[in-house]
């Protein structure tokens, strides 16, 4: 087997590639409405209430109908992986494994219908709805060698007498719950990690992007899978999600999301629910506040371009997404100059046109949200660019800079998940440090800087999961810069790193007498 190599994001300089994409947006076209039964098993439902996703740059387009699953129906979806359990638990992991890696062939013959799904469904660029579809296939690829990592043979400190070993089992049915702003490689990556490992699953996208999600569905079910392994289980969060989560024969949660929702599945999951004979285990990536920080020396003009694409990138819609930009006084005005008049190129439309860096936000409330934050900002600092909705179909906002924060401020301190800056003026390095760690969150963070000490410094005490020295804090690829943040940005599961298996695994230790 060739060891795993992170799959190249296409940057559509290529007019084949180009077409092939303007092809794949006009099939979305005409298929849109399409409705999507929900299927259980091998029963189908067609259910009284439904969850249309639409085209947040055109929300009166419907792309088309999922069915919003009932309590009653995850109650089936759990039976069935707790059933299916039973057996797919004992399946050699290398047999696991090629279910993923055919189910990473399917999605590659699908890369264009996948990238105009997220452009139509999420928002994003071509270049970011191609990175995603990158991550999704790298996760599979890299987790698939990595189950069979986990099935090798354990080393143990040998005994005269016994003979000892150790080997993962795993844990049982579980649910998968993503976001929509990674609506394919996170969805793909908690799901194909769980499954795997030997796990069932039941997978709930998020409402805003169940589209994409079906095409993992469906690149499972043409590998193979058995029924029941995997149930895709479209539903809204706020009516199924405790159910899912409280339920007794649930044994592990994985989440994506909110620290709101984070937090209230980690609370409910430590519940016993009657006849649970487990601990639940829960894994939980949340939110950030994450910060850039630049110090007296070092180059501007790359500084300024890493911080607009980090900062506007998918419209700031990115976990990692730079919200606070902690600058050097001696450095301020002349980094601002660059940032505004980097982000003031910035253009925002409806992403079909690929030349659009910035789509629109992904929903109407956060819309709401994101302009909220913007009349805070007027108060709590002073706008250098951008500020207002652009156009009134779509959710566009244009790309916004508070200069002259307070680091005690909302707007310095709450995540926005929106195309809104913060830009904090510190004395000095140490004082730039100090004020990048004071948040709740620990996700990620970047430093650009020429001085070795602060750098070494920022790496012993800047506290976050994933910290960048002199590049942007965003783009993190699979094996390469495993993912996961530190205090309420999560459990830091590192997604993408070698322990994340471990998470979806339970070892077992076996001593025989000699
Ligand atoms: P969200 O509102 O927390 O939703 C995440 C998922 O949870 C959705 O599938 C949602 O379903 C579901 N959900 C909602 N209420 C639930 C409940 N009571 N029980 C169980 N599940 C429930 O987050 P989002 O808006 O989709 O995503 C944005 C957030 O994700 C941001 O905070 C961002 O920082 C974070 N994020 C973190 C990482 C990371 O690696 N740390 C990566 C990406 C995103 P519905 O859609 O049906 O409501």
């Amino acid at each position: 087997m060739k060891p795993f190599k992170n799959l190249p994001i296409r940057l559509f300089d290529d007019p084949v590639q180009i077409s092939a994409v303007e092809q794949a947006l006009d099939d979305l076209k005409t298929s849109a409405g399409r409705e999507y039964p929900l299927v259980i098993s091998d029963q189908t439902f067609t259910n009284d209430g439904k969850l249309p996703t639409t085209n947040p740059a055109n929300p009166a387009q419907v792309l088309a109908v999922f069915q919003k699953a009932t309590p009653e129906q995850a109650e089936a979806a759990i039976v069935l992986g707790a059933e299916r359990f039973t057996s797919w638990r004992y399946t050699p992991a290398d047999e696991r494994a090629n279910y993923l890696f055919k189910a990473a062939e399917f999605l590659l013959q699908r890369r264009d219908q996948a990238v105009a799904t997220m452009v139509m469904e999420a928002g994003k660029s071509w270049i970011e709805a191609d990175a995603d579809f990158a991550e999704a296939v790298d996760f599979l690829e890299f987790y698939a060698r990595e189950a069979l990592r986990y099935a090798g043979r354990q080393d143990l400190v040998p005994i005269e007498g016994e003979e000892p070993e150790l080997f993962y089992i795993p844990l049982g049915v579980g649910a998968v719950i993503p976001p929509w702003n990674f609506p394919l490689a996170i969805l793909a990556g908690m799901a194909a990690a769980a499954i795997v490992s030997g796990n069932c699953v039941v997978l709930k996208p998020a409402s805003e992007t169940p589209l994409i999600g079906q095409l993992f569905a469906d690149a499972m079910a043409a590998a193979g899978l058995p029924t029941g392994v995997l149930t895709y289980l479209p539903g809204s969060g706020g009516e199924i999600g405790d159910y899912i989560v409280d339920h007794p024969q649930i044994r592990f949660i994985t989440f994506t999301g909110s620290m709101e929702v984070g937090l209230r599945i980690n609370e409910r999951a430590a519940k016993i629910s009657p006849g649970q004979i487990w601990i639940k285990r829960v894994v939980a990536e949340m939110g950030g506040k994450d910060a850039i920080i630049v110090d007296r020396d070092t180059d501007l003009e790359t500084a300024a371009v890493g911080i607009a694409a980090a900062a506007f990138g998918y419209q700031g819609q990115k976990c990692s997404a730079c919200s606070r930009l902690i600058v050097h006084q001696e450095v301020y005005d002349r980094l601002m100059e660059l940032v505004v008049a980097h982000t003031k190129e910035i253009k925002v439309g409806s992403t079909e046109d690929r030349s659009n860096f910035m789509g629109p936000v992904i929903n109407q409330a956060s819309l709401e949200k994101t302009l909220s934050y913007i009349e805070i900002g007027r108060k709590e600092g002073r706008l250098l660019t951008g500020g207002e909705r652009i156009g009134n179909n779509g959710y566009f906002i244009a790309p916004t800079i508070f200069g002259d924060v307070a680091p005690e401020s909302r707007l310095a301190r709450e995540e926005i998940f929106g195309p809104v800056l913060a830009v904090i003026k510190a004395r000095d390095f140490d004082d730039a440090l100090a004020i990048a760690n004071d948040s709740i969150y620990g996700l990620t963070g970047a430093v650009f800087s020429r001085n070795e000490e602060h750098l070494a410094k920022s790496r012993d005490r800047f506290h976050v999961g994933n910290l960048y020295l002199n590049r942007k804090c965003t783009g993190a690829l699979v094996g390469v810069h495993p993912f996961g943040g530190f205090n309420m940005s999560g459990t830091d599961s590192k997604a993408g790193g070698r322990d994340y298996l471990g998470l979806f695994l339970q070892a077992k230790s076996v001593t025989r007498k000699i």
